[in-house]
């Protein structure tokens, strides 16, 4: 068995938005029902965690934000270009309706005229990054949850282990684009030495 971690830990709640749910720009199947079973989590569990950061992909209304909206008159080919979505201070960057956001110590914004996917390269209303804030609260471990699994929760869990975390994805919290490739990103997470399964104490 392994010892039990006793560094405090983190939720990184990757970008439960309104384009990310059902209904939105880039809606994601499940995306409602996981907004809702984070907050029942936080509702639960809000004393495991030294720490709740939530992500937002936040882009210029204008322009392709440096590629990743399709060029208009083109088609996106979802992987690398997107429909617009998430534009800055609009409804469909808002946390999705289902998240209650009150149990959110610290809120994070990323992709301001740039491609995005990673929480880590989100930064709070004071320019400071994820890893910087997740450090000066002494965490060692974090669990990951959002939207979606196989594009921005994936970037985020691998960004998480390169800066040295530890990492759970938690189950029944996260949702992905398609089987296929939520598949492929579980395994690179694995891979990667997170862990997923379901919430247990740690
Ligand atoms: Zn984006």
């Amino acid at each position: 068995m392994d010892t039990p971690s006793t560094a405090p830990r983190a939720l990184v709640v990757v970008d439960v938005q309104v384009d990310f749910v059902e209904g939105g720009s880039l809606g994601v199947e499940g995306g409602h029902a996981v907004a809702e079973a984070v907050t029942h989590h936080l509702a639960a569990h809000r004393d495991a965690y030294a720490l709740v950061a939530a992500s937002r992909d936040w882009h210029e209304p204008h322009g392709t934000n440096g590629g990743h909206f399709a060029e208009p008159g083109t088609d996106p080919d979802f992987v690398d270009t997107w429909p617009a979505h998430c534009l800055r201070d609009e409804g469909g960057s808002d946390y999705a309706p289902g998240l209650d956001t009150a149990a959110v110590d610290v809120h994070l914004r990323k992709g301001v005229g740039e491609p995005a996917y990673s929480a880590f390269e989100a930064v709070d209303d004071d320019g400071r990054r994820l890893a910087d804030l997740l450090r000066a609260a002494g965490v060692g471990d974090v669990d990951v949850v959002g939207i979606a699994t196989d594009h921005c929760v994936r970037a985020t869990v691998l960004d998480a282990r390169r800066e040295g975390f530890g990492v759970r994805l938690l189950d029944g919290l996260h949702a992905g684009v398609a089987p296929a490739t939520t598949e492929a990103a579980l395994g690179e997470m694995r891979a990667a030495g997170a862990v997923t399964g379901p919430w247990g104490p740690a």
